[in-house]
This record gives C-alpha cells, sequence and structure tokens, in this order.
C-alpha cells in the first residue's frame, strides 16, 4: 500500500531514509531548509516542497528527522504550529532524538487535533539508514505502531515498542549514554595498549571476542585503519557528530536530575564530549574522542 509520505529533514539520516521509501515506492514530499538536500531526493524521485507547510498538508504520514528538541519543537507547535495543518487522520512518525517532554507536547497536541503520532528515534547510524537495518524505539499506541510497520520496515529492521508516549526518547537517551561510554572505554584501553607498544588492530581482535567486546569495538573502531568504512579510517568525516552525542548526553542528564538518577559515567562522558567539542571536534563523528585522549 504505497502512502504520500511527507518528509522533513533530509540530513545524514532522513536522506537515506527518504531514499529507502522511495525504493519501496512510496509517493514522498521533501523539505529540508538546505536546498542541496531537498535536490539530492528528488534525484531519487521526491517531489520538492517549497516550505514544510507545502509538504505536509496533502500527506497521510509526515516523518521528521531534525537534530534536535528545538527544532521539532518549533517546526510543529512553535510560530507555524505545522500540527495544525497536518490532515485529521494522518500520521506522525518523528525520529529524531529529543526529550521525553518535547515528544509529550508533540503528542499532545497531535491527539487534539486527531492526528496519530509515534516517537520513533532510531539507532544504527549512517550505515544502518543506508542499509534499510534501523532499530526504531518506539513510543505510543500500540495500534499506531501496527499502522506504521510497513513504512518503519522499509526503513529499518527491528521495531521495538518502549511504552507509551515519550517512552521511545527515554530509551534511546539511556542507550545513547551507554555508547559514550563504551566508546570513550574502548578508545582509552586502545591508547593503553598503543602507548604501551601493542598493534592497535591486535589488540582490537582481542578484546572484541574477549570480556571487554562491545559495539564500539565490533562496528564502529575509533582507531584510525582498524576496520574499514568507519568514521575514523576516513578522519573521522560523516556519521554521528560529536555535537549530537553532546546533545543527546545533555538529554540524558535532564532526564538524571528530574528522577533524581545517580550517572557518574554518564556525567563524566558529557563533560569529555563537551571538552572535545570546544576544541574544535564538534562537527567530527563522535568516535574521534580517540583523539582527546591519544598521545601525538
Ligand atoms: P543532520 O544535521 O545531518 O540532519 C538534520 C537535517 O535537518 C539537516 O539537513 C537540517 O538542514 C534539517 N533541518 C533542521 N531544521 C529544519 C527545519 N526547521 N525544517 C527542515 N529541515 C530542517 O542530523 P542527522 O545526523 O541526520 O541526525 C538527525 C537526528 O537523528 C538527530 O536527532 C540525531 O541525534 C539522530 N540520530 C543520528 C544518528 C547518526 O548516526 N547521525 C544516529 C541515530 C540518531
Amino acid at each position: 500500500n504505497a502512502c504520500h509520505i511527507a518528509f522533513i529533514g533530509l540530513g545524514h539520516m532522513g536522506g537515506p531514509m527518504a531514499a529507502n521509501l522511495l525504493k519501496a515506492g512510496h509517493t514522498l514530499t521533501a523539505f529540508d531548509l538546505v536546498p542541496a538536500a531537498v535536490e539530492a531526493a528528488v534525484a531519487l524521485g521526491a517531489k520538492a516542497a517549497p516550505n514544510a507547510l507545502h509538504a505536509v498538508t496533502e500527506a497521510d504520514v509526515v516523518i521528521t528527522m531534525l537534530p534536535a528538541s528545538q527544532h521539532v519543537e518549533a517546526l510543529y507547535l512553535g510560530e507555524g504550529r505545522l500540527i495544525h495543518a497536518v490532515k485529521p487522520g494522518a500520521l506522525v512518525l518523528e525520529c529524531s532524538t529529543i526529550s521525553p517532554e518535547v515528544a509529550r507536547a508533540v503528542h499532545a497536541a497531535a491527539k487534539t487535533r486527531g492526528v496519530a503520532m509515534l516517537d520513533a528515534p532510531v539507532s544504527g547510524g549512517t550505515a544502518g539508514a543506508t542499509a534499510g537495518t534501523l532499530t526504531f524505539i518506539i513510543g505510543g499506541e500500540a495500534a499506531n505502531l501496527e499502522r506504521a510497520r510497513p513504512l518503519l520496515e522499509a526503513m529499518g529492521k527491528n521495531l521495538f515498542h518502549a511504552g507509551s508516549a515519550g517512552a521511545g526518547q527515554v530509551a534511546k537517551i539511556a542507550n545513547n549514554m551507554l555508547l559514550a561510554i563504551h566508546m570513550i572505554g574502548t578508545a582509552e584501553a586502545l591508547n593503553l595498549g598503543v602507548a604501551n607498544g601493542l598493534d592497535p588492530k591486535v589488540l582490537s581482535d582481542i578484546m572484541r571476542v574477549s570480556s571487554g567486546g562491545n559495539w564500539s569495538l565490533e562496528k564502529y573502531n575509533p582507531w584510525p585503519g582498524v576496520m574499514e568504512n568507519t568514521p575514523a579510517s576516513r578522519g573521522y568525516e560523516g556519521g554521528f557528530g560529536v555535537d549530537l552525542m553532546l546533545k543527546d548526553l545533555g538529554l540524558a542528564m535532564e532526564a538524571a536530575l528530574a528522577s533524581k538518577s545517580s550517572t557518574p559515567l554518564g556525567s563524566l562522558s558529557r563533560q569529555l564530549y563537551a571538552l572535545h567539542s570546544s576544541l574544535g571536534h564538534g562537527g567530527q563523528d563522535f568516535s574521534s574522542i580517540q583523539q582527546l585522549l591519544k598521545r601525538s
């Protein structure tokens, strides 16, 4: 069943996600503040919209993949109140990683309009977005998830229903805090080994299948040249930006404060990523934290 989809936010993640929806035969109207991002989608068969409002008016499904809470809040609930332009009965899939509070506010506004919504942040990085193997971590009503399933399966492989409105974001934030911690830990261990005479590839092979094994070692090695096709092996370009990780760690800290949770390693990770960003690495992939630890 082909859908008329409005896709807003065609960056590192949104671009390839939109490409997979087009490949699956859906009709797609695209909007991004960056014209080149829209042009790339048009080259694959999307229709360009001059603004977000035009994109959503006829759409059965609206998908947003924006940088952060403030962009999502401003778009749906700010001056233009995009949520009021979405057709009653349509479905909104908000896939950005944002605060659970903002997600719940958009859920509430959607409900008053008779619009179905899911918060559906993703995991799997740009490689997963391109391959159509993303994991969607979903908050909202189960019936809406069933409705969204064919579309989500065109972009991803694993769908998890985390709970009610906002729950997808809570799960995503907890996951990314853990990701930051094991990425820094991996970088630290590699640096220690290399500083003491080991080959980073040999050490990686050992740790990968030993008790230190983790996703950063298996899929995303931060040491340049250890794995092909990782950001580390292409100058830390592309991938998942340091400033996006810093944003997610900020969301984790807000959630920790709100719930009086103790997150000592999450707090330290946020500080290290803030320092790394302040040294000019905000636009690099988050595995570039290796460079902060490496002795030159
Ligand atoms: P990105 O910065 O590459 O893309 C965001 C896009 O949104 C940009 O093209 C920007 O121009 C556009 N945009 C911003 N405001 C807009 C507006 N008002 N209207 C239209 N377009 C607008 O970011 P990304 O890497 O694609 O990440 C998007 C989201 O996915 C973030 O919340 C991020 O935390 C999350 N995420 C990213 C990754 C990753 O590996 N990159 C992995 C999982 C989750």
